[in-house]
């Protein structure tokens, strides 16, 4: 128990070192969008004027609020190509929720209670059947063609059958594979044609923002990631805000909230969590619309950079018709698994080693890696990253050529503490290639405080390191 401001302070500052965050590298988590949290977008939430009033204060002393908000969901509008935004969702899953549940209200207002089913490529973000589900909905896959776009003839004939019961499909786009497919107005025209409305996934806004507009290609309904592209701060659970943005004739039909007189709310407080809007809006602002547009354009130019330099190395998995990604990349490590029983979490420990956080794991395709460095990382920072994957590779082929251990090699054993190299070193490699591989930041080395851990071990065992209830009982009480 720290009692003691010094401890707490130390305590803290421990649990910060050993965290691997983008204050220390490039986080390049595969549609998460870990861009930079800007200090000047996140200042204003720590203001007494922004963190102090209550959801539910009066309104006539949160006229500040009322015009951030109004002024933000009239960017977000601009950017989105929709007619209104609700900002009550608290996080894209909760955006999906909210606009299936729009939908719903919409159907029912048209007297097709029937309308339940849900269209859902195969590669979709596991929230969407589960938002759907949780409406009530009817799931019905439709599935991929090999080049990892929604296969069309499928998704036509899925249509066909559950024409009369369609409530809607949810398609992503740039898709959770990262490419801008071809088909995305035709998916739209299907499904409007057979009566159901359409929910376009707005994770991968990252890769729109200033060029093209959900509204415009014919999506009625997307929830916007602010804690994704709209810069705020996320993982480790924390704050998110996921509003969704709909066309005119859904507007009626929105979450409304019994604190301004509607119904159907779906989060606690008639705005979400508004205290973090500021560092959305203020993003806005300073970029101003050819900057939003810009950052696009560079987060694009990022992902394809590496694309472009990993591709002899590692298969980039999908990609446009024009050979490009959109703003992330999947990087096929799965022959490694066949061939020298190398696979994905080996790569991604390893990649600690290098100083890097790793990309997203077997998501959406089991077994790769899928890489966005977004438009925050320098060139420098993603050579560094590139030079730690290409090194890797070249780690692997020694496995390969046989020249190492198929066991005992730095990317098996891989990630390496400090107390790995001050014990007897008996392994096929020396202790600089073990903890000094490319990328690694010389004296600013991040040291990882454990070796690899059983990640399914741990995921299937529950252990409790809390003290039981009764070690509290004799916890004295300090005296009031
Ligand atoms: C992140 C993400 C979601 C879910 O957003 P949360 O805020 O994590 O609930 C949904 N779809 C896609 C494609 C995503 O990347």
């Amino acid at each position: 128990m720290n009692r003691a401001e010094s401890e707490m302070t130390r305590y803290m500052r421990r649990l910060a070192d050993r965290d691997l965050a983008l204050d220390r590298a490039m986080i390049p988590l595969g549609s998460c969008t870990m861009k930079l949290n800007a200090t000047a977008e996140m200042l204003p939430i720590s203001w007494p004027e922004f963190s102090e009033i209550h959801p539910f204060a009066p309104t006539d002393q949160t006229a500040g609020y009322a015009e951030l908000i109004g002024d933000l969901s009239q960017k977000l509008c601009d950017i989105t190509g929709y007619d209104a935004i609700s900002m009550q969702p608290n996080s894209g899953a909760q955006g999906e929720y909210a606009g299936l549940l729009t939908i719903r209200r919409y159907h029912l207002s048209r007297g097709e209670p029937h309308r339940t089913v849900c269209l859902i490529p195969s590669s979709a973000h596991g929230t969407n059947p589960a938002s759907a589900q949780m409406c009530g909905m009817t799931v019905v896959v439709v599935g991929a063609r090999p080049d990892g776009d929604i296969d069309l003839d499928d998704f036509r004939a899925k249509a066909e059958t559950h024409s009369a019961n369609i409530a809607a499909c949810m398609i992503t786009y740039p898709s959770t594979h990262g490419v801008f497919e071809g088909h995305v107005r035709e998916i739209c025209d299907i499904i409007h044609a057979h009566g159901g409305q359409v929910y376009l996934d707005g994770a991968n806004l990252n890769a729109l923002v200033g060029l093209a507009r959900p509204g415009d290609i014919g999506a009625d309904v997307s929830h916007l990631n602010l804690h994704k592209t709209f810069c705020i701060p996320h993982g480790g659970g924390g704050p998110g805000m996921g509003p969704i943005g709909v066309k005119s004739h859904l507007i009626p039909f929105l979450p409304g909230h019994p604190e301004t007189g509607g119904e159907g709310a779906v989060s606690a407080a008639p705005f979400g969590s508004a205290s973090i809007l500021p560092i959305s809006w203020s993003y806005c602002l300073m970029m101003g619309g050819r900057g939003l547009t810009q950052a696009t354009r560079v987060a694009i130019l990022n992902a394809n950079y590496i694309a472009a330099r990993l591709k002899r190395a590692y298969p980039i998995l999908y990609a446009g018709r024009n050979g490009r990604v959109a703003h992330e990349c999947i990087v096929d490590v799965r022959p490694f698994a066949k061939s020298v029983g190398v696979n994905v979490d080996d790569i991604a420990k390893r990649l600690i080693d290098c100083g890097f956080h790793p990309p997203t794991m077997s998501w959406p395709v089991a077994g790769t890696l899928m890489i966005e460095p977004t438009e925050s990382e320098t060139k420098a920072e993603i050579d560094r990253f590139c030079d730690a994957m290409l090194a890797i590779r070249e780690e692997i082929r020694e496995i390969e050529e046989g020249r190492i251990d198929k066991l005992n090699n730095p990317v098996k054993r891989a990630p390496h503490t400090v107390s790995d190299l001050i014990g007897a070193w008996e392994r096929p490699y020396s202790r600089e290639a073990a903890c000094f591989p490319a990328g690694s930041l010389g004296i600013d080395k991040y040291w990882p405080p454990v070796n690899r851990v059983d990640n399914a071990y741990g995921d299937r065992n529950l252990m409790c390191s809390c003290p039981p209830s009764e070690a509290y009982a004799s916890t004295p009480v300090a005296a009031e």
